[in-house]
């Protein structure tokens, strides 16, 4: 049995005393085990990067860099093993698994512009003789704490801009799918990082929580759940920490009388049951706007949805591959038939699929729901599988009202040809990310992504310049030269700008 350690110091560190099962959802077979920490390996872990931050913070912005350009390069050298790495534990097909590693990727790329992401701001001549200026520094040691869904991208968005920033940092990936994250941290210090500034600690709730209340720990980057994260944001800013936590979602596509429908329905097939449904920015929604509207769109849905091809991650022609584990395919079906009981007209159900020659694996078909109303626990909660729910709205107004209205708000989008509507959609949603005519609204590395309501608590997105703010804090120094003449100025006066 293969074992996954932590990656403390550089080092595998003592054999743990706890382990989690990492899975092959192909086959449902159990491939590996992980060690599941506490206390007692932060505390080690926590050590090293504060012995190791002080050197990597005084490091020129432009030599942290090259460590950025030197990963990316190895990243790509080694696109295709982490790729099938990543697909073999997650379940998501191998091309998928390109994609969560390039968007990653990208979040390098822009750290690549470290200098000028850290400039700070100077004001000559504030005042006589006086000018001000601000630095952006590290705050010290970071932790990230990560889901299973993107095990590539999600822990560079934290680790990206944080390094960048002169943190050390520690991460904390998920335990159902460590690996990539693993082999991640170890090609940063492949690339130059030194040893102590990046370092991989695994767990579950009581490595979480130890985080939470670690004295050293500045920072807590979290993205999973709801409630987890409003767990880590209200016992992370208890412990005195910024904490920024990315919750769950549930992603609504509003689809305009007048939107190409045969567009729509090749969005919506990749946005819904891609990656079977397991990713934030999925589309498990679809808001036709009129009768006539949900009518077209049932009626071409249905074949849409037929024609899907589930098959094993390594399958080049599967449109998408198992969940990640049992507990969650029963958590899928359990909703599917909570959906039933409240009265919504299921349409599909891919309840009680197997695929021949694979059928310990932890697969499910489509499934799609009509007549889906916002009363139904189905629709309020996030189901987090390849499901799509059709919710019929009367009109505009209606069709802005339902995501505004839900709990989440973390991605939503528009299909239409009316600009007018759509700059309207945009402007009045209370969603954190918009789509006009793009079904999966992830902004690009240099903008920032987060959600709205239950999907982020905290002030700072991830990525773009809101990441940098969130790993950095500003010193403002206003200094003084004096010509050597004497002043007679007050100083029990306040000095104004008057
Ligand atoms: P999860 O909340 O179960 O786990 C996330 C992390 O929290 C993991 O590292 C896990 O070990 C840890 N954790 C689990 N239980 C904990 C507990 N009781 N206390 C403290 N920590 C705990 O999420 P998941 O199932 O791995 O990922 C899927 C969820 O993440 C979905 O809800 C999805 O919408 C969300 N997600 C959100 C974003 C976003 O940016 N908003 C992005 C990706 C995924």
């Amino acid at each position: 049995m293969r074992d996954i350690a932590h990656l403390i110091a550089g080092g595998a560190g003592s054999a743990a005393a706890r382990h989690g099962d990492v899975y092959d959802p192909n086959e449902g077979t159990i491939q590996a085990r992980v060690a599941l920490g506490g206390k007692t390996e932060l505390d080690r872990a926590v050590a090293a990067a504060k012995a190791a931050q002080p050197g990597w913070a005084a490091t020129n912005p432009q030599r942290r860099a090259r460590v950025m350009f030197a990963f990316k390069a190895l990243v790509e050298r080694e696109m295709d093993a982490l790729a099938r790495l990543l697909s073999s534990e997650h379940g998501k097909v191998v091309a998928d698994a390109r994609g969560d590693i390039q968007r990653g990727l990208e979040v390098i790329e822009y750290c690549c512009v470290a200098p000028h992401l850290l400039k700070g701001e100077f004001t000559h001549g504030a005042g006589p003789g006086i000018d001000v200026w601000s630095m952006r520094l590290p705050i010290g040691i970071g932790a990230g704490v990560t889901p299973f869904n993107f095990p590539a991208m999600i822990p560079r968005w934290l680790f990206g801009p944080a390094l960048t920033a002169g943190n050390a940092f520690i991460l904390k990936p998920s335990e159902r799918d460590p690996s990539v994250p693993v082999r991640l941290a170890e090609l940063m210090l492949e690339a130059g990082l030194p040893q102590g500034v990046l370092q991989v600690v695994h767990g579950d709730k009581e490595m979480v929580d130890a985080i939470l209340d670690h004295p050293g720990i500045a920072g807590v980057s979290f993205v999973g759940s709801s409630d987890i994260a409003h767990h880590v944001y209200r016992r992370g800013t208890a412990a005195g920490k910024r904490v920024q936590a990315m919750g769950g979602a549930k992603n609504h596509g509003i689809v305009m009388p007048d939107a190409d429908l045969d567009q729509v329905v090749n969005d919506l097939a990749g946005a819904a049951f891609g990656s079977a449904g397991e990713r934030c920015m999925a589309l498990p929604v679809v808001v036709p706007v009129g009768e006539e509207t949900a009518e077209r769109l049932r009626d071409k849905l249905i074949p849409a949805i037929d024609a899907l091809r589930v098959g094993v991650s390594t399958d080049p022609d599967a449109h998408y591959g198992p969940v990640v584990n049992a507990a969650h395919r029963a958590k899928i079906e359990q909703w599917i038939q909570t959906g039933v009981d409240d009265g919504a007209e299921l349409v599909v159900d891919g309840r009680g699929f197997a695929l021949q020659g694979h059928e310990e694996g932890f697969f499910i078909g489509p499934s799609l729901f009509d007549r889906v109303t916002p009363d139904m626990a189905s629709y309020r909660e996030e189901i987090f599988g390849p499901v799509l729910q059709i919710v019929r709205a009367r009109d505009f107004e209606e069709a802005v009202a339902l995501p505004s209205r839900h709990q989440y708000g973390n991605g939503v989008a528009i299909f239409t040809r009316n600009g007018h509507a759509a700059r309207e959609f945009a402007a009045r949603v209370e969603v954190g990310m918009v789509g006009i005519n793009v079904p999966i609204p992830v902004p690009v590395a240099y903008h920032s992504f987060g959600g709205w309501k239950r999907s982020g608590f905290g002030d700072h997105n991830q990525h773009g310049m809101d990441g940098i703010r969130f790993w950095t804090r500003t010193k403002t120094v206003t200094g003084r030269w004096p010509d050597g003449t004497a002043s007679d100025d007050s100083a029990f006066v306040i000095p104004t700008m008057a």
